[in-house]
């Protein structure tokens, strides 16, 4: 069917991409209804380790999606769906409450970290959903950190500011992730001081083979030991990347190595029953 409307409409386009535009279409009424009606959305958690305690200092909140034809479908992917068809809101709505609410309960008091999308930023709206988000829960807001990239303060920085610093005025926590992959990063650490800067993952998993990316890593180490901010080393996979890692002086670590993002205990069976079925 695909082929036959391909030839009888396609002119300006190649039948292959518009093909993928009508996947693409597809997956957006997927997530719009999946969204709706909060069916085969999930957050996965992983443990964020503070080296010299050892203790669990924090989990990333990490959204998921079990499509019900293509199974489990990456935030890679469906995160920028969302972003461009505004959905990013509502799915930015979704995670911060199921994310609160779960935090909530753990007896480690330990933080939960959100990823906020450049789309949520800079309207003004974030704050109320936080709020409301902390307040139906009852989490403290000292227990939430909310993560930014550079790019979501590219848009337009001014705005995207104000909003952070309403959310460090109401005592939220703000970390700058993927540090090291975006540009004019050094000027972002002028404009805001952040409580952690997260190294991006690909700076950890080649630091090993690669000096370049080893001195990446021990540069943003020390920028956070001059500015008294944490480092974060994200992806640790192995005992020596570990090993690297805090021998360049980053204070927590994220990765496979310490643990995988893994359902809420209220979501397990439900997944464990999704992930048999394919
Ligand atoms: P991120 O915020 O940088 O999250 C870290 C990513 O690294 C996660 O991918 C996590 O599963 C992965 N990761 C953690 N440890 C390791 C490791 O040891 N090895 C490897 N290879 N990967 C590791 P994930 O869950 O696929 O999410 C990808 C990105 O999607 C996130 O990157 C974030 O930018 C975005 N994202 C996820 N959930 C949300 C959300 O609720 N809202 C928004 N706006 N973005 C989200
Ligand atoms: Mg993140
Ligand atoms: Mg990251
Ligand atoms: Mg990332």
């Amino acid at each position: 069917a695909a082929k036959e409307a391909g030839r009888g409409t396609s002119r300006l386009f190649s039948p292959d991409l518009e093909t993928r535009m009508q996947e693409r279409v597809r997956l957006e009424e997927r997530l719009r209804s999946a969204l709706a009606r909060e069916d085969g959305l999930f957050v996965f958690y992983q443990p964020i380790v503070d080296l010299q305690s050892g203790q669990v200092t924090s989990r990333e909140a990490l959204a998921r999606w079990h499509h019900a034809e293509q199974g489990w479908i990456s935030p890679g992917r469906f995160v920028p769906v969302a972003e461009q068809c505004g959905l990013i809101d509502q799915l930015g709505a979704f995670v911060l409450n199921r994310a609160c609410q779960s935090a909530a309960q753990w007896a480690d008091e330990a933080h939960v970290a959100v990823n906020v999308s450049a789309t949520q930023l800079g309207k003004g709206t974030l704050i109320d959903v936080v709020s409301a988000a902390l307040s139906s829960s009852g989490l403290p807001a000292e227990r939430l950190e909310i993560e930014v990239t550079e790019t979501a303060l590219l848009a337009d920085e001014h705005r995207g500011i104000q909003d952070l610093l309403a959310l460090r005025e109401m005592g939220v926590r703000v970390s700058l992730d993927d540090f090291g992959t975006g540009y004019s990063s050094l000027a972002h650490l002028r404009t805001f001081s952040f409580d952690k800067i997260k190294i991006d993952g690909s700076f950890v998993r080649d630091a090993l083979e690669r000096p370049e990316c080893a001195a990446v890593v021990r540069a943003i180490a020390d920028l956070g030991k001059r500015l008294g901010v944490r480092i974060v080393a994200e992806g640790v996979e192995t005992e020596d990347q570990l090993a690297l890692v805090r021998a360049e002086g980053c204070r927590e670590v994220q990765g496979y190595l310490y643990g995988r993002p893994a359902p809420a205990d209220t979501d397990a069976p439900l997944v464990a029953r999704l992930n048999r079925r394919r």
